[in-house]
């Protein structure tokens, strides 16, 4: 006997019918002999629906009293769910974050979880109950209802798991793909990603998991499985390293639109000139990315390009507007027409010449490379967002990654 936690996303409970399906999922878990603790979202767009309240009352609204208002969406759920599985002759109850409880700090809306005490729950689990869980959901000081972030249900489920055998994520993709599926027909589906690939592939645009879930199941080596609610096939396991044999090079590729980018003409090429500029950016909680500055010819002055995403772009033009006195570059262009194209493997590590295989492959298509940016694992690279289809198709076979 083993103890699961599956869980299942908006889309997978967004309207009776699918709810009436996830109770038969769960079911025959359950028939396999085992403990089953289900964990879900909120109906598909329900969150989005009371966000928007929120902000209808005030931009500025109270983010305590936000919680309160969101963290309602995944109540009306494990109701339902509960009252599906009993319908089918399976014991449930429903459990809301506080009553577990699952304790948080105290930031409102993006809440991190400090611990789960789970006595009464397992006892009943262990007696045969399922335990159908809210996602999303926490209590924090003050007895306060806390929420864990867009997409945190995750994060809950992964927590949920720290005891657990297995923790199944059921979603409506059947796996994480080598790369978007919609713009690279070829793209193929994984059937294991280590725990660093699918952090790098959160971070730079796949929405697949939520970037905290992933953290938490790699620092507490949970075994992650991502697959379909709607069809009965193996998925994708986010595992360690060691559990993958056959491990490619290259293991995704990613991309992302949120960029936008901002270069300084002719900025001073004198000690400081980069804490003067990325200061108060900082400052002004914008997150820069990719940096990139060329040497001064003369000695006296030189370029500097640097991204930031779409949404900071207004913001981050004012900035370094503002400082434009101080700085004394002499023009600023902004373009917000730009993609991240990122090549992500474990196996970079250890092989040379995939960066050169990126720039190459790349070139060979004509396509100018606007800023590189790399880490252990990762190459980014910033292209004119028109070819983005492209490269991803180029990169794609250029790594070996299609589809036979
Ligand atoms: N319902 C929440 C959201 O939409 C949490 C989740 O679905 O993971 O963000
Ligand atoms: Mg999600």
């Amino acid at each position: 006997m083993a103890r699961i936690v599956m869980k299942f996303g908006g889309t997978s409970v967004k309207d009776i019918g699918r709810i009436k399906n996830v109770a038969l999922r769960v079911k025959a878990e359950r028939d396999r002999g085992n403990e089953v603790a289900v964990v879900v979202s909120a109906m598909a767009g329900a969150t989005n629906q009371l966000v928007a309240w929120c902000n209808e009352i005030s931009p500025l609204h109270d983010p305590g009293e936000y919680d309160t208002v969101v963290a309602t969406g995944e109540q009306v759920t494990i109701g339902l769910l509960a009252m599906a599985l009993q319908e089918i002759g399976v014991p449930a109850r429903s459990w809301c974050g506080w009553q577990i409880p699952v304790v948080t700090d105290g930031t409102h809306s993006k809440a991190r979880i400090k611990t789960i005490d789970t006595p009464e729950m397992v006892e009943r689990m262990e007696a045969g109950e399922v335990a159908v869980v809210a996602g999303f959901q926490g209590i924090g000081p003050g007895n306060r209802i806390t929420t864990l972030g867009r997409g945190g249900s995750d994060t809950s489920a992964v927590a949920a798991a720290l005891k657990a055998d297995r923790c199944d994520i059921y979603t409506d993709v059947d796996g994480v793909y080598t790369t978007d599926p919609r713009i690279v027909p070829k793209a193929k589906k994984l059937d294991k990603i280590t725990y660093e690939e699918m952090l790098e592939l959160a971070s730079v645009g796949a929405k697949v998991l939520q970037i905290r879930s992933v953290e938490m199941a790699m620092k507490h080596r949970v075994r992650v499985q991502v697959l379909s609610s709607l069809e009965d096939k193996p998925g994708t396991l986010v595992c360690d390293e060691d559990e993958i044999v056959e491990k490619e090079l290259v293991s995704g590729i990613a991309y992302s639109r949120d960029e936008a980018k901002i270069t300084l003409v002719r900025v001073p090429d004198r000690p400081g000139i980069a804490a003067a500029i990325f200061g108060p950016l900082a400052e002004a909680a914008i997150n820069v990315d990719m940096i990139v500055q060329n040497v001064s010819d003369d000695g006296k002055s030189t370029d500097l390009t640097f991204t930031v995403g779409t949404a900071d772009l207004a913001r981050a033009r004012k900035v370094v507007e503002d400082a434009k006195a101080v700085l004394g570059y002499e023009d600023l262009r902004a373009d917000s027409d730009v993609v991240k194209v990122s090549v992500i493997g474990v196996g970079m590590r250890s092989h040379p010449g995939i960066a050169q295989k990126m720039f190459h492959t790349l070139a060979s298509e004509g396509i100018n490379i606007l800023v590189i940016s790399t880490s252990e694992i990762k190459i980014s690279v910033l292209i004119e967002e028109k070819y983005t289809e492209l490269a991803l198709r180029a990169l794609h076979t250029a790594y070996g990654l299609d589809a036979a």
